[in-house]
């Protein structure tokens, strides 16, 4: 006979959002404080935009959000991380394709010699780049456009900043703040790699399996395609929410919606056993309309198998707007207005008993992997010290 599903007001913990940071609190609660979690996600599916899955015809570990790479310096995430993974030893490279030619990314060496056609060496970068930089001065940069040939000057801008930004934002740079950016490094060697953390690397048996791991425990109950909007009316006041879904949605957007930039992916199945030759390549001509191309298998050299097969598969990544709500919130916006919204949000937020907010969209705000996960295992310190503490 099937088991009655408890009630959502039975649980101590209810965990909105199955990403890294709804997946760590829920292993670290179930399995360190003993205590039953209910953990709902209104996907498919667990993990967030960190959710991967194996593609049917090629075998390919496909990134449904976006190449997800794992890169930290914290010790505490990476060694919290291995219980779930072995990582591989990957490193992620990025090119970037410009009228026609090929270049390293981030800007180094390499790039600008091979950009400009020279052989410079690495003591020679500084004084090339400051006669570049010194042949427009912008005391008070007032846009992006002023504020990047200030960095780097006019033709690297225009080369690898202008039409990549502006896909990105769909906006020229002139018409955005010049303090979207406040550096832009540019690197006096040769290193052709795009992260420089110490801990770096691709899951052994992909993202799905990490949080297969961590979402396993008996005392963790996972709901899937469980929205909260439709559940919160049963939530008890025994019961503590760990919110993760955007913080506006919490509220019914009574302060406004905050905007988001959102993606389209176009996948195609190739007959080539490569097709660029790296995991990601980004496209900085305006005339090109993705603003990079993700061929996943490269991720994976050492799955031999799917590597060496003579298909692959490639998708096309068009950032948009986002002007539908069954659009996927990316890309927080930091404009003026949302901040301004957001502060709102937070305000009430911490007039609420039992609501904690976090992850990406709790708090509003780009995170990567690994501080998502350092702040979830920071908010089960706080949670186990007050559990004690009862
Ligand atoms: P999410 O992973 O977004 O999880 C939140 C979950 O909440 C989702 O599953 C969602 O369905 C669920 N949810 C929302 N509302 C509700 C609701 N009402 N009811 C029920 N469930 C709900 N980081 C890196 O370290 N390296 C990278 O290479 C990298 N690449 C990225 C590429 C892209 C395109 C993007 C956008 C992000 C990238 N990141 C990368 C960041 C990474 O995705 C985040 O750090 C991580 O996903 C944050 O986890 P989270 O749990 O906060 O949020």
């Amino acid at each position: 006979m099937a088991q009655a599903q408890a009630s959502i007001s039975d649980f101590p913990f209810l965990i909105v959002g199955a990403g890294f940071f709804g997946a760590t609190l829920a292993e670290r609660i179930a399995t360190q404080l003993g205590l039953p979690v209910c953990v709902i996600d209104k996907r498919d599916h667990s993990g967030g935009n960190c959710h991967s899955r194996l593609d049917p015809q090629t075998g390919i570990e496909v990134h449904q959000y976006g190449t997800h790479i794992f890169h930290t310096k914290n010790e505490r995430v990476w060694s919290y991380l291995q219980s779930f993974s072995a990582f591989t030893r990957y490193r992620h490279r990025v090119l970037t394709q410009y009228q026609g030619r090929t270049h390293v990314m981030p800007i180094g060496l390499s790039t600008i010699n091979s950009f400009y056609g020279l052989n410079l060496k690495p003591f020679e970068v500084e004084a090339f780049l400051a006669s570049e930089k010194s042949r427009e001065i912008f005391d008070e940069p007032r846009n992006l456009e002023e504020k990047a040939i200030s960095l780097i000057g006019r033709p690297l801008y225009e080369a690898f900043i202008r039409g990549y930004t502006m896909k990105q934002w769909q906006k020229p740079c002139t018409e955005l703040p010049a303090d979207i950016i406040t550096r832009l490094p540019v690197r006096s060697n040769y290193d052709p790699y795009y992260f420089t953390d110490p801990y770096q690397g691709m899951p052994v048996d992909g993202y799905f399996k990490i949080f297969e791991r961590m979402l396993s425990h008996p005392k963790i109950d996972l709901r899937l395609k469980t929205d909260f909007r439709d559940i919160r009316h049963l939530i008890g006041d025994k019961t503590t929410v760990i919110y993760t879904g955007p913080i506006d949605q919490f509220f019914d957007e009574k302060f406004g919606v905050l905007e988001y930039r959102s993606l389209r992916f176009e996948t195609d199945i190739l007959r080539h056993q490569d097709y660029q030759g790296i995991s990601v390549m980004n496209y900085a001509d305006p005339e090109v309309p993705y603003t990079r191309i993700h061929e996943f298998k490269h991720l994976h050299p050492e799955r031999t198998e799917v590597f060496n097969s003579t298909q692959t598969l490639i998708v096309r990544e068009y950032s948009i707007g986002r002007t539908a709500p069954e659009q996927e919130c990316y890309y927080p916006v930091n404009t003026a207005r949302n901040q301004s919204i957001l502060k709102e949000y937070q305000s009430a937020a911490t007039g609420l008993k039992n609501v904690i907010f976090g992850g990406r969209l709790g708090q509003y705000r780009y995170i990567d992997m690994d501080q998502t996960i350092a702040n979830a295992l920071s908010t089960y310190d706080e949670i186990a010290k007050s559990v004690s503490g009862r």
